[in-house]
């Protein structure tokens, strides 16, 4: 089987949203122009500094790649946290990350839960489920995660943070928000970054529309060894969105390219949405720690999470917003 590109080498991959048979070099060769074209349209390609929050999975090493290709590697820095998940955040697999960015020329700075916030992940669930909480592992990592690359990107003095989200995160995300009718998260999953507070650093996604599958090609064709070892919380994630990626998946395999359309329509509408909706004033900051929070409340869901399971003095009990 030829390559329908080069009409030379050997055909590796079937492209299925596109129908292509391509071989290993001109789908590496695609997704790389692909991934380009994004960042083109996220002006990532002529800021001086970007945060990459890498876990050591396939897609922040995919990340890594590709944006190295037509980014001066000087300009990326790559940032990893530990949560403090025991049997999960492994020396090794952060070895071999540190190892592989050094080979493209990106230094690799790195953080903990356990030193920023003063507890692990473990050491926070501990709590919460002594306090009787109904908190899911996954929403205490997501909010602390986000604080953390945030706070590195403004001592880096990075223009943008980019994280390694690919096509099939990106549209479960809208759906999701879709089915919660939460209007400003909406807005803010265009593809233009969105500025909605002055404390934030502004977050792209360079492989949204990469397709999952592909990046898991891309990785194994490039021979990276990425970390494989699943979280132990990971049966904690929201079901709807296992739902929803479920539902998006029989879509995809009936008609192929459904996802990548559903992108590019979502695209559209948000440009029209940000204009009908201008959101000019900035986010509310929370008292406590000084991060933007939700319109309407006082402090940050991060604070009051740390506050329910019994892990900030007394005294902010007080702030906690009435359930
Ligand atoms: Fe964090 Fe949940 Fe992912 Fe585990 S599965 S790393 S707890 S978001
Ligand atoms: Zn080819
Ligand atoms: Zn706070």
């Amino acid at each position: 089987m030829i390559c329908d590109n080069c009409k030379t080498r050997e055909a590796v991959v079937l492209q299925t949203h596109t129908g292509r048979k391509l071989c290993k070099e001109c789908f590496i060769e695609d997704v790389r122009k692909r991934v380009k074209l994004e960042a083109q349209k996220q002006e990532l390609v002529n800021s001086n500094k970007i945060l990459l929050a890498v876990s050591g999975g396939k897609d922040s090493l995919v990340l890594a790649d590709t944006l190295s290709q037509f980014i001066n590697p000087s300009k990326l820095i790559a940032f990893n946290i530990n949560e403090g998940i025991r049997g999960y955040n492994r020396s090794e697999d952060v070895k071999k990350l540190e190892e592989y960015l050094k080979d493209l020329g990106i230094e690799l700075i790195k953080s903990g839960f356990k030193e920023e916030v003063g507890f692990s992940l473990d050491e926070m669930l501990q709590a919460s489920l002594k306090r009787n909480l109904n908190v899911s592992a996954c929403t205490f990592c997501g909010g602390f995660r986000r604080k953390l690359i945030n706070e590195a990107g403004i001592k880096v003095d990075a223009d943008y943070v980019a994280t390694g989200h690919n096509l099939d995160d990106e549209v479960q995300t809208i759906i999701i928000n879709l089915i919660r009718g939460d209007l400003l998260r909406l807005i803010r999953l265009g593809d233009k970054p969105l500025i909605v507070s002055s404390k934030f650093v502004m977050r792209v996604k360079p492989l949204r529309k990469i397709y999952e599958w592909e990046t898991t090609i891309y990785a194994h064709l490039k021979g990276f060894e990425f970390q494989e070892t699943e979280c132990p919380y990971i049966s904690q994630k929201p079901t709807l969105r296992a739902k929803v990626r479920e539902l998006l998946y029989k879509l995809e395999e009936k008609k192929p390219g459904t996802l990548l359309r559903i992108l590019e329509q979502f695209d559209e509408i948000s440009e029209k949405l940000k204009k009908e909706h201008r959101l000019t004033s900035e986010l509310p900051n929370c008292i406590i720690c000084g991060e933007p929070t939700t319109p309407g409340r006082t402090i940050c869901k991060n604070c009051e999470l740390l506050i329910r399971s019994g892990l900030m003095p007394q005294e902010y009990q007080k702030y906690l917003p009435i359930s």
